[in-house]
């Protein structure tokens, strides 16, 4: 039995980031990182593009060798933990090991949700994409002039059909819902970029369900429910992240669609706290908000380490997150539900902001290949702010000053 520390379990983005944090604010105790897979902590974003589509295999480490060592962070990697006693503070690996903490953060992210039909065609032809395992299987062997059945168009299906079509094979996305991107992006933007998929060939068949999957040898065939048949030669789905909540559940913890925290990160026991795609966290009005973004992660990470050592609440910026496909930048900030979008700049070009209204107020903003108004959306956004349409949309007014 180890002396009780902190514990973190899930060496992902939320797990890494909050380890290195507790060091870098000053926690001197024991600190353990428990990662059920066994590489080092990575990033998962370049899985669906980078991984897919650079020759040489980039690194995707989220810290360089030796960090968690010259921190005295004690790595626990190629391991789960199967079981958590929240009142007698006990973790129990996978290997019968137990550890003792004071404190305990779940940071176990998501699984991408498995369709056994699917399932049922061959792990060499059919792929997810979640882990730096699955993308190297993945890369092994997509290859040009393939027909790549992409199942889901949700942002990572459609990540998919790009990294596909810029690798010289064909998309074929399928997707059960009216348009792509649905769970994260507005009607306008969703329109957008289905006519940048189809530009460049990709196939989309929206509001169509897979009835039945075939093999014949190295040939897929999917049945669609209007009957329509479609062949290919390897498939990936993406139809979303399933929360990994095993383990809060099993210790008796609030979870609800995910483990359920508040703004501090902490769960329904006072010791244990979450951060990541695990989590649900109650907004303003009290609702569970499951936030499937990197930033997200990153922050409510940092907002556990601050409420484990006491420490005021970190004010955060408005929600953000980015997708590339083709070489054009997105970026995401706010509330994507708002009702009216106002379009400044080209789309022609690709470079143009939309800003999200709500009864004149800014609630949102999305970017085109212009990142670097990103900081002043966010500003303008965390303020409500009001102007005219006509001064929204002049490109040549300058958000920066707007946002002073
Ligand atoms: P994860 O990164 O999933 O890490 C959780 C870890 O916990 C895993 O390694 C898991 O094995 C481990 N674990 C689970 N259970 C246990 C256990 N019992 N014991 C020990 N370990 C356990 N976001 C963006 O904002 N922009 C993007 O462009 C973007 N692209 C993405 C592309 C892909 C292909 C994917 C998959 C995600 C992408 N995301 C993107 C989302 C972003 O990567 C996630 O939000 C982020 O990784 C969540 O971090 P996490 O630490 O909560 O979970
Ligand atoms: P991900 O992060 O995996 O991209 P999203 O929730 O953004 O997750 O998107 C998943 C997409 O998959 C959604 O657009 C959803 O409508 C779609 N989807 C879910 N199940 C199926 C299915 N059986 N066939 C086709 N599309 C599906």
């Amino acid at each position: 039995m180890s002396a009780a520390g902190i514990v973190i379990v899930g060496a992902g983005l939320a797990g890494a980031m909050a380890a290195a944090e507790l060091r870098q604010q000053g926690y001197a105790g024991p600190l353990t990182l428990v990662g059920a897979e066994p590489h080092l902590p990575y990033d998962r974003p370049p899985l669906s593009k980078d991984v897919l589509l650079q020759a040489d295999m980039p690194s995707c480490r989220l810290f360089p060798d030796g960090f968690f060592a010259e921190r005295d962070i004690t790595l626990r990697l190629g391991v789960a933990a199967r079981a958590l006693d929240a009142n007698a503070g006990q973790l129990t690996l996978d290997n019968g090991e137990t550890l003792a903490f004071a404190q305990l953060l779940l940071a176990t992210g998501a699984r991408a949700r498995r369709l056994p039909l699917l399932d049922a065609l061959g792990a060499d032809l059919c792929h997810t994409l979640r882990t730096l395992d699955d993308a190297e299987r993945l890369r092994a062997v997509l290859c040009p002039g393939l027909r790549v059945l992409l199942v889901g168009g949700g942002v990572i299906g459609m990540e998919l059909a790009a990294s596909v079509t810029e690798r010289g094979a064909q998309a074929v996305v399928i997707e059960c819902g009216d348009s792509i991107m649905a769970r994260c992006a507005p009607p306008p933007l969703r329109d957008w970029l289905t006519a940048q998929h189809r530009q460049r060939g990709v196939q989309l068949h929206l509001g169509r369900a897979v009835r039945e999957a075939r093999r014949d040898g190295q040939t897929l065939t999917l049945t669609l429910d209007n009957g329509d048949t479609l062949s290919g030669d390897l498939l990936v789905y993406g139809v979303g992240a399933e929360p990994d909540t095993a383990l809060a559940e099993q210790a008796g913890l609030r979870v609800a669609g995910g483990i359920v925290i508040d703004a501090d990160s902490r769960t329904s026991h006072p010791r244990i706290f979450a951060a990541g795609d695990a989590c649900c966290q109650l907004d303003a009005h009290g609702q569970p908000q499951r936030r499937e973004t990197w930033e997200s992660a990153k922050n409510q990470a940092l907002a556990a380490v601050h409420a484990m050592l006491g420490l005021p609440t970190p004010r955060f910026d408005p929600p953000w997150f980015w997708t590339d496909q083709y070489g054009v930048n997105l970026q995401f900030a706010g509330d994507m539900r708002a009702p009216d979008w106002l379009l400044r700049g080209s789309l022609d070009d690709a470079r143009a902001v939309w800003f999200g209204l709500d009864q004149g107020e800014l609630i949102a903003a999305i970017s085109i290949n212009q990142g670097r108004d990103m900081r002043s959306l966010r500003q303008l956004i965390a303020r409500r702010a009001r102007q005219p349409a006509e001064v929204w949309q002049d490109p040549t007014r300058s958000l920066r000053e707007l946002a002073r």
